[in-house]
């Protein structure tokens, strides 16, 4: 049944078809909205906090948890509702909420396991307070577009901030990186997936005292990023279109300018999406939390693809995908054909062919 407005589990198929049309991210695609690959962009800087604890500690540079900071130390918002590490379970997540900046700090990082982040902030928000919510772009796609909806919870629901996500990874990838590691979930006592360092090292300390690490590439592009929710593949906003806000890696380029994974001092790209996102983003700025290396606004349409390629690559090739998967007899969202082709027109036709063949091999040896 409609839980506040949420479906909870227990919805029944057809139910509220009209509920999930009208706040489901995959539904968001077949309107008749003018589109561009990276989203809308009001300004986009290249920066990291001012604070090195910080920019050490965070997922990227830190420019997150900082504008999360500012609106708490400012008082634009009563509390931070974001998601930190289950303490029974590591490779779990839980929603949290954070009052203080001592809290956001504390929970700053990147959680590579399943989070469900809108699943109870209908209880959680109060009628006399003000939020910020950070989230996947999933997440804040579904709850912008609930807000719409429902103006009365704008007044509490003030900023959507999110970050770029190329796949939440399943349960089973979880339980295969912690084995490749030489532990299990049930002797793992901590785990961080990057972060201490940019990206960091993929780090578990286990119940019997050992500490194990592991490098972020092959973590990700061996384990986690492999095996990632199957609605994830059909993922069509990775970027966090409808946040005022989205923070990104901006990774260092190699001599073939492809992104540089080894080990540098972190740095974030820092989107605002919207006015209300330019006005923060200003304001956290000028208050000394963030440091900006460079305005990259107007380099967006040139320069981007070089520092995020799968994020272009990803949309670039949702048809090829979609018909690859069709033809396999898999069930696939129904996208409007004019996003699709306008996305598709940024990537090589060599890249879309060898991303086909790639997914019929994988379906056929049944990993996909
Ligand atoms: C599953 C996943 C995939 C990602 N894929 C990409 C990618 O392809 N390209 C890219 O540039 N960046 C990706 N990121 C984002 C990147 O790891 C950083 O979060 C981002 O660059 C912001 O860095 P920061 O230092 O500003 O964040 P921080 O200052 O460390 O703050 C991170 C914030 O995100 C929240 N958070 C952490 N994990 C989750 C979660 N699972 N669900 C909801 N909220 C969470 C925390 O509570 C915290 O408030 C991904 C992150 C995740 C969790
Ligand atoms: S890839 Fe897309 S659908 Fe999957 S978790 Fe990230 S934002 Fe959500």
């Amino acid at each position: 049944m409609i839980d506040g407005g949420f479906p909870n589990v227990d919805v029944k198929k057809g139910e509220s078809l009209e509920f999930y049309h009208s706040v489901c991210p995959v539904f968001y695609y077949k309107g008749k909205q003018k589109h561009d690959i990276w989203g809308n962009i009001e300004k986009a800087l290249i920066g990291y906090s001012s604070n090195k604890k910080i920019r050490f500690k965070a997922a990227s540079g830190g420019a997150l948890t900082e504008i999360c900071c500012y609106l708490l130390e400012n008082k634009k918002v009563d509390a931070i509702i974001h998601t930190t590490y289950d303490p029974d379970d590591q490779t779990k997540t839980i929603s949290c909420v954070s009052t203080t900046v001592e809290e956001v700090i504390s929970r700053c990082g990147s959680r590579y396991g399943i989070s469900v982040p809108l699943k109870d902030i209908l209880q959680i928000v109060q009628s006399d307070k003000k939020y910020a919510f950070v989230g996947k772009p999933c997440d804040v796609m579904a709850l912008r577009r609930y807000l719409n909806k429902n103006e009365k919870l704008t007044k509490n629901i003030i900023y959507l901030l999110s970050f770029f996500c190329a796949g939440e990874p399943s349960v089973n990838a979880q339980d295969e990186l912690l084995k490749k590691m030489g532990t299990s979930r049930q002797g793992c006592d901590t785990l961080v997936y990057r972060g201490n360092g940019w990206p960091g090292f993929t780090t578990v300390n286990t119940k019997d005292g050992r500490e194990l690490k592991m490098e972020y590439k092959v973590a990700w592009g061996q384990y986690l990023g492999r095996d990632i929710r199957y609605i994830c593949r059909f993922c069509m906003d990775g970027t966090g279109e409808l946040a005022d806000i989205v923070c990104a890696d901006f990774w260092q380029l190699d001599n073939n300018n492809h992104p540089d994974f080894s080990e540098h001092e972190g740095r974030n790209i820092i989107i605002a999406r919207n006015e209300l996102g330019k006005q923060l983003l200003d304001a956290t700025v000028k208050s000394g939390r963030i440091n900006v290396e460079e305005d990259f606004t107007t380099k967006i349409d040139s320069e981007f693809y070089l520092y995020q390629p799968a994020q272009l690559k990803r949309k670039g090739t949702m048809k090829t995908t979609i018909t690859a998967m069709k033809l396999c007899g898999r069930d696939t969202p129904k996208y409007s054909k004019s996003f699709l082709n306008k996305y598709a027109s940024h990537v090589d036709l060599k890249v879309k062919f060898d991303f086909f063949i790639g997914i019929i091999k994988r379906v056929i040896k049944g990993r996909l």
